[in-house]
C-alpha cells in the first residue's frame, strides 16, 4: 500500500531574474522581458522520500534523500514552453492504471500542486505555448493530459521510444493526444558543451538543448544562458542525484537496471557532465529530482 497526501499549500514559485533586475509583481514577466533575457521558474509538483544509497552508486542507507518532481517553466521573449511537466492531476489514476505492484514501491511520491493548478492560483506567470520534455518517463510526461491543446516538442528517437515501450518507465495513457500535436525536432550536427549534438532554440545561445541519450534513448539536456552570464543546465534523469557528477558514480545498481536505457552512455555522460563542470565552475547543473539541487535555486533568487 503507498500512501500519498497532499503538502501543505506551500507556494514554492520563485523566479530566476533577467540581468537588470524585473520583479514577477510589477514586470509581468515574459511578456514585457526584452527579447534577448531569458526567465525560468521552477515549479514543484510533488516530493518523495528516498535513501541515498537507491540514488547514488556506493550512497548511505542511512541517508535520507528528498526527490522533487515538477517542471521548469522557460520564458524567452514571447515564447513561453514547459520542460517536463511533473506530477499532474491524475497521477493517482495513471499510477494505479499503469504502474505494476512489483514496481510501485520504487516510486513513491507526495502530491504537492499539480503544474495546472500553479497557473490557474497565479495568473501572472507566463503560459506556456509548448512542452518539451527531458524525456518520456511517466513522472515527467503525467502532466501531459492536462494541457491537451500543446504541441509536445521531442526528438525521433524519444517520440519512437515512448510509443514502443510501455510501464513500468512509460505510461501510454499520457500519450493519447492527436497527432499533429506531436512536433519532432531535429537535433544538429553542432557541437555544444561537449556534447555531439545540439540545437540553438532561438539562434542567440540563450537557451541550448543537447542529445544526451543514455537513460533514455532521446534524453535531452537543456543549458540556460542568462544575460548576465549566468548559466544552468538541466540535465533531466542522466543523473537523480548531482554528487554523482561530482564523483562519477551512476545510480545503485537496481535503479539503473530499472531505469537507464543504456547505462554506458549514461556514465559517459557523467563523464561529459563533470568535465563541463570543471572547466566553468559556475554551471548549475540542476538535475530533475534532486530536491537540494531545486532549493539553492528557489531561495537564492
Ligand atoms: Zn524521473
Amino acid at each position: 500500500m503507498i500512501h500519498r497526501h497532499l503538502f501543505p499549500a506551500l507556494f514554492f514559485l520563485m523566479t530566476v531574474l533577467p540581468a537588470g533586475g524585473m520583479d514577477m509583481a510589477s514586470a509581468g514577466v515574459g511578456t514585457r522581458a526584452p527579447a534577448d533575457t531569458v526567465t525560468f521558474f521552477l515549479l514543484p509538483t510533488a516530493r518523495g522520500e528516498t535513501r541515498e544509497m537507491y540514488t547514488i552508486a556506493g550512497g548511505r542507507f542511512g541517508a535520507p534523500f528528498t526527490l522533487v518532481y515538477g517542471a521548469v517553466l522557460v520564458a524567452r521573449g514571447k515564447d513561453v514552453f514547459l520542460f517536463d511537466t511533473g506530477l499532474g492531476r491524475r497521477v493517482d489514476k495513471q499510477f494505479e492504471e499503469n504502474m505494476p505492484w512489483w514496481a510501485a514501491p520504487f516510486f513513491e511520491y507526495k502530491k504537492g500542486r499539480p503544474l495546472a493548478l500553479w497557473f490557474e492560483a497565479d495568473s501572472s506567470l507566463p503560459r506556456p505555448r509548448r512542452i518539451f520534455l527531458s524525456h518520456g518517463h511517466w513522472d515527467h510526461a503525467s502532466g501531459l493530459p492536462d494541457f491537451p491543446t500543446l504541441p509536445v516538442w521531442l526528438p525521433r528517437a524519444e517520440y519512437d521510444f515512448i510509443h514502443n515501450e510501455g510501464p513500468p518507465a512509460v505510461f501510454p495513457s499520457q500519450f493519447i493526444r492527436p497527432d499533429s500535436l506531436w512536433h519532432i525536432y531535429p537535433f544538429e550536427d553542432k557541437p555544444y558543451a561537449g556534447f555531439e549534438q545540439s540545437l540553438d532554440l532561438y539562434g542567440d545561445g540563450s537557451v541550448i538543448l543537447v542529445l544526451m541519450g543514455g537513460h533514455t534513448p532521446g534524453s535531452v539536456g537543456m543549458f540556460i544562458n542568462m544575460a548576465d552570464g549566468r548559466r544552468y543546465l538541466f540535465p533531466g534523469d542522466l543523473v537523480w542525484n548531482r554528487d554523482q557528477i561530482e564523483n562519477q558514480q551512476g545510480k545503485f545498481w537496481l535503479s539503473r537496471m530499472l531505469a537507464d536505457y543504456d547505462g554506458d552512455r549514461v556514465e559517459e555522460v557523467i563523464r561529459k557532465m563533470r568535465a563541463l563542470q570543471l572547466q566553468d565552475p559556475g554551471l548549475r547543473i540542476i538535475p530533475a529530482h534532486d530536491d537540494r539541487a531545486w532549493n539553492e535555486i528557489l531561495g537564492k533568487h
